[in-house]
């Protein structure tokens, strides 16, 4: 490991084509590494098979450190991870549909539905069936936030949104950890293959910042270590609007096919070559 053990990493989910906000993402990451000495590496994050293109791989002309993560080769760790949790108690199935969802979180006695960085706050209706003995892998799999909650004893004072135990009760709720024909989610694989990847720094949009809370918690009950996290602003369009993955227009690979330079793609989000 080089220098100062400074790791960061971009790890973009190629569910569209690379954007500015990738560009933008990748050279904090990228940056913040260098500058430091460290050391900065690339995960893709496609976990979710069906939509990922490979083909999106279109790359701005950095360099990254070491092999590739795939988050794609990455199942048996996620499933270890979640047998974990399982064991201790930690997780339920959940044969819910979105429609039941709805329905329970707006039944009168709820009040008003709440929202949480998952959306709708899960009601909870699941929690308190029977949990079989083996962790079923065909279901969904939630988080018991109220038992996870208090199994930390979790008090974050400064860094995150959600400062105590009734917080991530109520502020989070029972999010999914394990997906349907996918065997992780977003937040349980980010966390593992953070921690494989020995991550000390996570530069991330501030879009994520709730989402971090939710990492930070996972750390704990899965006794994996808390890098420090940065997050950054997101790039916007003339209207203020978020750049999003649909936005075609804005694709990299548009402006690389008419000929532009990753300097210059860089240079259009503020950033010169030096600091790319
Ligand atoms: N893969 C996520 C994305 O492209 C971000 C990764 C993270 O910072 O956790 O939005
Ligand atoms: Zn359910």
């Amino acid at each position: 490991m080089a220098g100062t053990g400074i790791r960061t990493r971009f790890a973009p989910s190629p569910t569209g084509p690379l954007h500015l906000g990738h560009a933008y993402a990748a050279a904090v990451a990228h940056h913040l590494a260098r500058a430091a000495g460290g050391e900065f590496l690339l995960r893709i994050e496609d976990i979710d098979h069906s939509r990922a293109r490979r083909a999106w791989e279109d790359w701005l002309g950095l360099h990254w450190d070491g092999a590739v993560m795939r988050q794609s080769d990455r199942a048996p760790a996620y499933r270890a991870a979640l047998q974990q949790l399982w064991d201790n108690g930690l997780l339920y199935p959940c044969t819910c549909n979105r429609r039941d969802i709805e329905a329970a979180a707006s039944a009168p006695q709820e009040g008003v539905p709440h929202f949480g960085p998952d959306g709708l706050i899960y009601p909870g209706t699941c929690r308190h069936k029977p949990r079989p003995a083996a962790m079923p892998m065909d279901l969904p799999l939630r988080l018991d936030m109220e038992r996870a909650a208090i199994a930390t004893c979790f008090v974050e004072q400064d860094r995150h949104v959600y400062t105590s135990v009734q917080d991530y009760i109520t502020g989070v709720g029972d999010i999914i950890l394990s997906r349907r024909g996918m065997g992780t989610s977003y937040h349980l694989s980010v966390v593992v293959d953070d921690a494989e990847q020995e991550i000390t720094l996570v530069t991330r949009g501030a879009d994520l910042f709730d989402a971090t809370a939710i990492h930070v918690l996972l750390q704990h009950l899965l006794d994996l270590p808390t890098p420090a996290y940065h997050h950054h602003d997101l790039i916007r369009d003339e209207s203020g609007k978020r750049l999003a993955k649909r936005d075609d227009a804005r694709a990299i690979a548009a402006y690389r096919a008419e000929g532009a330079t990753p300097a210059q793609v860089f240079a259009m989000i503020g950033i010169t070559p030096s600091a790319a």
